[in-house]
């Protein structure tokens, strides 16, 4: 409004209207852009250090998603939904020795312990029990490391984490249970289909898939 007061009334003269959009810099355009206009209106935060094991190009959407949720602690667990006044049991339904949790389903519980442990250290040693440190212990690992490998580690940790709440998900709710072997096999095949889809590049650049199958000794 400020600015009109400044202008002076409209002559044809002067030529037709016509429609112009201010970008970022202030300078006014033709052509409207959605993305110049969205970074405009959102609120810019500073990036969490475990985006990148979240969101990157091979990933799976559900995967993400719900690694996503458990890395902010917002999956519906037992801790929470007894916070929130239900009357459920609070024991873990994979152990049945702990109360769950976030904390307690990614890794500390037996059950998905021993599967990530299992499978990601066939990669680099040592995997840690937290989401936040597992996050971490990829991306900021000391060891000289293959960039596929970094990306197959992303994935085995969305998978485990996808699958642990899966199976938690059918114990309470179908009353079905899969052992820690099934369920480890269930990441080990989700794995390999997901790394079938990416070739390799070149004729001495092994495919993921190949970089995968180095590693794991079998049978599992
Ligand atoms: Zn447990």
């Amino acid at each position: 409004m400020i600015a009109l007061t400044d202008l002076g009334a409209p002559d044809i003269d002067k030529g037709r209207d016509s429609f112009l959009w201010r970008n970022a810099s202030g300078v006014f355009c033709p052509t409207f852009s959605s993305k110049e206009t969205w970074e405009q209106l959102r609120t810019h935060s500073p990036q969490v250090p475990w985006a990148d094991v979240v969101w990157f190009k091979e990933h799976v959407p559900r995967f993400s998603f719900i690694t996503w949720l458990a890395i902010l602690a917002r999956l519906p667990t037992r801790d929470r939904l007894r916070r929130w006044g239900m009357n459920i049991p609070a024991t873990c339904v994979l152990c049945s020795t702990r109360d769950e949790s976030h904390e307690h389903l990614f890794f500390q519980c037996s059950f998905s312990s021993e599967i990530w442990v299992f499978l990601a250290a066939k990669f680099l040693p040592n995997p840690p029990d937290s989401l936040a440190a597992a996050s971490s212990w990829i991306l900021h690992h000391s060891l000289p490391m293959n960039a596929k490998v970094i990306t197959i580690l992303k994935l085995l940790l969305q998978s485990v984490v996808y699958h642990t709440w899966k199976e938690r998900n059918l114990r309470i709710f179908t009353a079905v249970e899969s052992t820690t072997s099934v369920t480890r096999l269930a990441v080990d095949r989700t794995m390999r289909n997901r790394l079938l889809s990416f070739p390799g590049s070149a004729l001495n650049s092994p495919s993921l898939l190949q970089i995968y199958f180095s590693r794991l000794s079998f049978p599992m």
